[in-house]
């Protein structure tokens, strides 16, 4: 059996794992990041990427549709739309392929080596690697496990035939004519969402009592109106029971006690992700876990003295961007840096249709943590830049300290709002006050006059409305 002897071994080529290696490979550690398959993860090769490639692809359709059927608020018209599934995921695809390549090319330029295999951990220090040449040894002096998530499956609906998860929906040729999403969360509403724009019938059922539990009513509403108005029947309080008989109907529970069956094309199960903790020998090193996660501290080290976690195989939220960021920390840590996980927020985006996005505390949190607070709330329907682009679903929210002003969350529902995650983090990173917002000139016309305005209404200085 081969062997190689390493500085740094990096289990997993997802966000967290890449961004660790292209780090510590500046910072001159001899790095080996290995996985199963391609760089990326789940992030590049069949999640945030492909995702957000079909939302888009689903939003132009939409648009065409709107201008074929006399929809469209700008006197457009055009001749019946088609579509080509097969040339649209070519398409994503390509996307995906540039990125990974460019994974790939980061890495050699920073110096880190990869190795393409299914790695089983035999103690702190020892992996052996699976490979298309046969077995391989890995010494390494440091592991950081970056294995990352799985979609969960409900064992009354277990993947296979029209029951797919969110990889499957994400590689369809053709268009179902009609789908049903299980989970109403943020991965089966971005994806149905596209789907119903692309002029499938989606039907969404979610055991909670309303969407997107994660966000507040207030933030989801838009959201449920849109998806009325894009046709999407959504159930909520409805718990799928399993298929009938001949596997072609699904049958549904509902709060009101009748029991219902829905028939779809393709049944999309997106009730959560599990972290992948599982099979590779984890066990080996009994290290604490929290829950079903890895436990680790504040500079993402496990139990075992030389053996990091990092990214969704730690817990919540299981974002792309908290695990590039503790990637970026733990090499700097392994390095012989002084770091320490301080971040005040972590933002959280949903790509439906009207985006959301939040950072820091809405004002049920800040409330339930004590706070005394000033919510302060500017909605997109008197932004003339929305008003431009016929869309004045949404608003953005401010939430600060009564008593100092500093700002705990902010948060926003609207058309193309995901933008503004990064001015939104920024802000409560630098500790921003109300006034620091209401004071900093915001360009004329955009919708980011309404973060403006709603410091300024947090104040009860507003001006335009
Ligand atoms: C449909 C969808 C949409 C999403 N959209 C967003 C979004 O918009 N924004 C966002 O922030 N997040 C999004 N996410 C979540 C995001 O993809 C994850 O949070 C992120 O990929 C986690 O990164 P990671 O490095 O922890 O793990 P992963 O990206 O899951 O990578 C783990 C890697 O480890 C490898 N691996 C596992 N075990 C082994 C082993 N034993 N040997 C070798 N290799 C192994 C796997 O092959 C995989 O490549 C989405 C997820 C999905 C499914």
């Amino acid at each position: 059996m081969a062997e190689i002897v390493c500085k740094l071994l990096i289990i997993g080529g997802g966000p967290g794992g890449y961004v660790t290696a292209i780090r510590a490979a500046q910072l001159g550690i001899d790095t080996l990041i290995v996985d199963e398959g391609p760089l990326g993860g789940t992030c590049l090769n069949i999640g945030c990427i492909p995702s957000k490639a079909l939302i888009h692809a689903g939003e132009e359709f939409h648009k065409l549709t709107e201008a074929a059927t006399g929809g469209s608020p700008f006197g457009l018209s055009a001749a019946s739309p088609a579509i080509d599934l097969g040339k649209t995921m070519a398409w994503k695809d390509g996307i995906v392929t540039r990125l990974t390549g460019g994974v790939a090319g980061l890495l050699k330029k920073a110096g880190a080596k990869s190795l393409r295999g299914r790695a089983s951990i035999r103690d702190g220090k020892t992996v052996t690697v699976e490979t298309d040449l046969g077995p391989q040894t890995v010494h390494a002096e440091t592991i950081v496990i970056a294995t990352g998530s799985e979609p969960v499956e409900l064992p009354s609906l277990p993947f296979g035939g029209k029951v797919i998860s969110s990889t499957g929906a994400l590689a369809l040729t053709q268009l179902p004519e009609s789908l049903v999403v299980v989970g109403g969360g943020y991965i089966g509403l971005e994806i149905g969402t596209a789907y119903a724009k692309l002029g499938v019938k989606v039907t969404v059922v979610e055991a909670a009592p309303r969407i997107l539990p994660v966000w507040d009513a207030e933030l989801t509403g838009p959201v449920a109106k849109r998806l009325a108005a894009l046709g999407v029947e959504v159930m909520t309080g409805a718990k799928v029971t399993g298929l009938t008989d001949d596997g072609e109907t699904l049958q549904v529970a509902t709060d009101d006690g009748s029991d219902i069956t829905l028939a779809a094309d393709k049944i999309l199960v997106a009730v959560g992700r599990r972290p992948r903790t599982q099979g590779f020998g984890l066990e080996q090193l009994a290290l604490p876990m929290d829950g079903p996660f890895i436990r680790i501290d504040n500079q993402c080290r496990t139990a075992m003295r030389g053996v990091y976690a990092i990214g969704d195989v730690t817990g919540e939220p299981m974002l792309a961007h908290r695990a590039m960021a503790q990637g970026e920390m733990v090499a700097d840590l392994i390095a012989g840096q002084p770091r320490v996980w301080d971040k005040r927020a972590i933002p959280a985006v949903c790509f439906t249709d009207p985006e959301i996005v939040s950072v820091g505390l809405g004002p049920d949190a800040a409330r339930r943590d004590g706070q005394a607070v000033l919510v302060g709330t500017f909605p997109f329907r008197a932004n003339g830049r929305a008003m431009s682009l016929a869309r004045e679903d949404g608003f953005v929210r401010v939430i600060a300290r009564e008593d100092n002003h500093v700002v705990l969350g902010i948060e926003a529902v609207g058309a193309g709002v995901a933008e503004f995650a990064s001015a939104f983090s920024l802000a409560i990173e630098m500790g921003v006050r109300l006034e620091d917002i209401a004071d900093t000139i915001h360009a004329h016309p955009t919708m980011g006059e309404a973060i403006q305005e709603s410091a300024l209404a947090a104040l009860g200085r507003g001006l335009h409305l």
